[in-house]
């Protein structure tokens, strides 16, 4: 089974647990899941960095510790969600705690191991199904607005969230998370992979020079602030590509998660997108009269 089966099969377990439970508005408590389940759950404030929470178990009795050196609601949320998806998820217990004892997580599209990532889909299926997610995305706007608008109705990070909106928004965005000169990670929407021979921005690939990105990240005090900063751009800026599109690139600073988000949208694209739609219809109708005018 491929990598990228695994984990939508992943955010579709974390989304049946929604159905499941009948759970037909946002926000989705994974702390009551978790209750419902005799998880006891607890923050620990002494977890290393980069560990954003752990699952115990003891015989059957399961628990999970999640961090709290990022003080953000929405990513101790998303990482108590990560370990519900260890306990959830079929084979991820006999994996990662198959006796008695601790798991450390890494939860936040950071990990590369197959398990962590499968956990963080669960997560994001779980606190965002889709259904209820692309409801609250239909009246939210475009691009940062959009992104922030849907992290307040789900409680969720701006990350997780910027991804998510990545996944089911009909915009033409890209989401780019880094870390001072390097990519962290960068999600494209449907839409926006229409646009020919883009460049895939990897894991690790410098930050384009001369972006406002660029310029944002050379001051950390700027990332620590929580600061903004907003550029109409051409997106052969950051995509390459052959086809020039304007588009706005939205910047935001992450504060003590030490990392920054850029939101890239390209409005003309989803126009045109609606437009396209329309002349088939056009063009559907011409068909179906055509006929009946010839005879
Ligand atoms: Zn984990």
């Amino acid at each position: 089974m491929n990598l990228a089966f695994r984990l939508k099969m992943a955010k579709q377990k974390g989304e049946a647990l929604i159905r499941e439970r009948k759970i037909d508005s946002l926000p989705v408590d994974p702390f009551a899941i978790a209750v419902d389940h005799d998880i006891l759950v607890e923050p620990k404030p002494d977890t290393e960095p980069g560990v954003s929470g752990m699952l115990l178990r003891h015989g059957d009795v399961f628990g999970i510790l999640y961090a709290t050196y990022i003080p953000s609601e929405g990513y101790q949320r998303f990482s108590v969600g990560h370990e519900l998806g260890h306990y959830f998820l079929d084979g991820h217990i006999d994996h990662v705690l198959p006796e008695d004892g601790v798991h450390a997580s890494r939860a936040g599209f950071v990990s590369a191991d197959p398990y962590e990532l499968e956990a963080d889909h669960f997560s994001a299926g779980l606190l965002m199904p889709s259904t209820l997610f692309s409801r609250a995305l239909s009246r939210a706007g475009q691009g940062l607005v959009a992104v922030e608008s849907a992290a307040g109705l789900c409680r969720t990070s701006l990350t997780a969230t910027a991804i998510r909106y990545a996944e089911l928004t009909d915009d033409a965005v890209a989401v780019v998370v880094s870390t001072g000169k390097t990519i962290d990670y960068c999600f494209l929407s449907d839409t926006i992979k229409s646009l020919p021979q883009l460049t895939w921005l990897r894991k690790g690939t410098p930050v384009p020079r001369q972006t406002a990105t660029a310029q944002f990240n050379a001051d950390p005090s700027r990332i620590a602030n929580a600061d903004r900063t907003e550029a109409d751009i051409d997106i052969m800026d950051w995509l390459g590509g052959t086809r020039s599109v304007e588009a706005v690139e939205e910047v935001i600073g992450l504060g003590s998660y030490g990392k920054t988000l850029t939101v890239l949208t390209c409005p003309s694209l989803v126009d045109e997108a609606y437009q396209d739609e329309d002349e088939d219809e056009d063009a559907d109708l011409e068909e179906r009269w055509t006929p009946r005018f010839r005879r």
